[in-house]
């Protein structure tokens, strides 16, 4: 579905998300069942979480604990006094006939979370609210299977719910929220924040509406994408087809739609007329859960440093480009390891270089985090103090030293280098020879360079280098082959 940039130039876009985030508990927000992905169906599932007769749900603080921190995080107002309602509503997965959630007292309210754009702009994205809910179970089509199966498992794990105020223009736009809403939970340690395994899910709402309007569009509610790429593609397979039907005069229904990620489109799942009346109400089974000054303060304190703070370290204190710190601020994890290997070694820049050379490609090529990276910080500060010392050149030290220190980490660089014989020449008596035999082997070439083709310095260096392993001093090889060549 393709549309004129003429056209598509007349309508903006606005976009809300709202964000599902399974929070990192180990017991259920109102029982004690285990929470972990993954297990048999239907083994983590008590009385409560099925909602027998006389059974009455028991809040966990940890949750509502978690809820506020990333409030905290977003710089929202925390709501002193929570009062949990009941949303009525019928479906398989939800053994209650109602789900738990915040429908008056958000825990969190406004705030906001800032994203920067390809182009370096910082924009402050408003959020609505947040609140804090249990999830439903998990309906399971398996194919060939006539009937749907149900996992309760995933009933009554806390989630929060962020909303956003319709404050995004593109689905770009909704790409870097998201991402810095998993950075978020990841530092927070709140929530894994997987996507495909379903820790982090969000819904996108869309409309259109020609430049300058005054009033939004109609909206249409998008879910089932999982990963952020998704949601960009059906933001954008939305923007068409909601700016081809007003272009041909036909109107947006508001309803909910479901992505496909096969083809990267939506389907109508329902409209908003048939949507049900969820009728809340507080929990009668459940007293307010008051946030104490005392409780506040005590996670204020226990708030870890944020990806922002530590933008602005590695930019002011460790003086790195913007490109690389936020890189090295992605996880915790990795910045934790950075810092780890400047402590040894005093040169910021050339540990971030390793980082984002060789050691980034080795974590891609493995599908590693960080954390799985085998070399510990000591040894790489090493080996990077050896390219800083001249000892190596980078090229020797990032080809030949660095991928056996991969296959035997407890080796000290050193002595690879020593075994493979790959210490860098730095002095003349070994690097004049190599020199000496390459003028020799290309008597015509020097006749030219005297004549004054001084390019040809290039392939000179590049013989000397292959003649010597690439051992010797690029530098010191440069120097001495100009005097050489005279
Ligand atoms: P509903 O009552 O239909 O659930 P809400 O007012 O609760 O709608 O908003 C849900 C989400 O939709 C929020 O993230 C909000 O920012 C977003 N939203 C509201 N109106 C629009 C609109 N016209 N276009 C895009 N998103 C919208
Ligand atoms: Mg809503």
């Amino acid at each position: 579905m393709n549309l004129k940039k003429s056209i598509r130039d007349k309508y903006e876009t606005v976009i809300g998300l709202e964000v599902h985030a399974q929070l990192r508990t180990e017991s259920k927000i109102f029982a004690a069942d285990a929470t972990t992905y993954g297990d048999v169906p239907n083994t983590n599932i008590s009385v409560i979480t099925l909602a027998h007769p006389g059974t009455l749900p028991k809040f966990n603080r940890k949750a509502l604990g978690y809820a506020i921190k990333m409030g905290l995080a977003c710089n929202c107002e925390i709501t002193r006094e929570n009062i949990f309602d009941r949303k009525n509503y019928f479906y398989p997965d939800l053994p209650k006939g109602y789900q738990l959630t915040q429908d008056k007292t958000p825990i969190c309210q406004g705030g906001y979370v800032k994203i920067k754009n390809g182009e370096g702009v910082e924009k402050k994205l408003t959020l609505h609210k947040i609140h804090l809910e249990e999830d439903a179970g998990k309906s399971i089509h398996l194919s060939g299977e006539e009937d749907t199966l149900i996992d309760f498992n995933r009933a009554g794990v806390p989630l929060i719910e962020i909303v956003t105020e319709p404050v995004l223009r593109s689905a770009e736009e909704a790409g870097l929220l998201l991402s810095e809403i998993r950075k978020l939970v990841r530092y927070l340690e709140i929530c894994d924040g997987n996507m495909e395994q379903g820790s982090l899910r969000c819904d996108a709402n869309v409309s259109i509406m020609l430049k300058g309007a005054s009033a939004y569009g109609e909206k249409v509610e998008v879910k089932n994408m999982n990963s952020i790429r998704n949601v960009q593609r059906a933001i954008e397979y939305e923007i068409k087809r909601q700016i081809n039907l007003i272009e041909a005069r036909e109107e947006v229904v508001s309803e909910t739609r479901t992505f496909n990620a096969d083809t990267y489109t939506t389907a109508s799942m329902r409209t908003k007329e048939t949507l049900n009346d969820y009728r809340y109400f507080p929990d009668p089974d459940l007293s307010p859960v008051v946030v104490s000054e005392s409780w506040l303060e005590k996670l204020k304190r226990e708030m870890p440093v944020l990806p922002d703070q530590l933008m602005e370290k590695f930019t002011s204190h460790y003086k790195l480009p913007e490109y690389d710190a936020l890189f090295l601020t992605e996880t915790r994890e990795i910045a934790a390891y950075f810092e780890e290997i400047c402590l040894k070694d005093g040169h910021p820049k050339s540990v971030s270089n390793w980082m984002m050379g060789p050691v980034k490609s080795v974590l891609n090529d493995n599908n590693w985090q960080i954390t799985d990276f085998p070399i510990d910080a000591n040894t790489m500060a090493a080996l990077i103090q050896m390219v800083l010392d001249d000892v190596l050149s980078f090229t020797v030290a990032s080809r030949q030293v660095f991928p056996e220190l991969l296959k035997n980490p407890d080796q000290d660089p050193l002595s690879i280098a020593k075994e493979h014989h790959l210490i860098q020449q730095n002095d003349t008596d070994s690097i004049q020879p190599i020199i000496d035999e390459v003028i020799a082997r290309f008597p015509d070439k020097v006749k030219a360079y005297r004549h004054g083709k001084k390019g040809l310095i290039g392939m000179f260096m590049g013989e000397v280098m292959k003649k010597s392993k690439v051992k010797v001093d690029p530098k010191l090889a440069n120097e001495l082959l100009r005097k050489t060549l005279g």
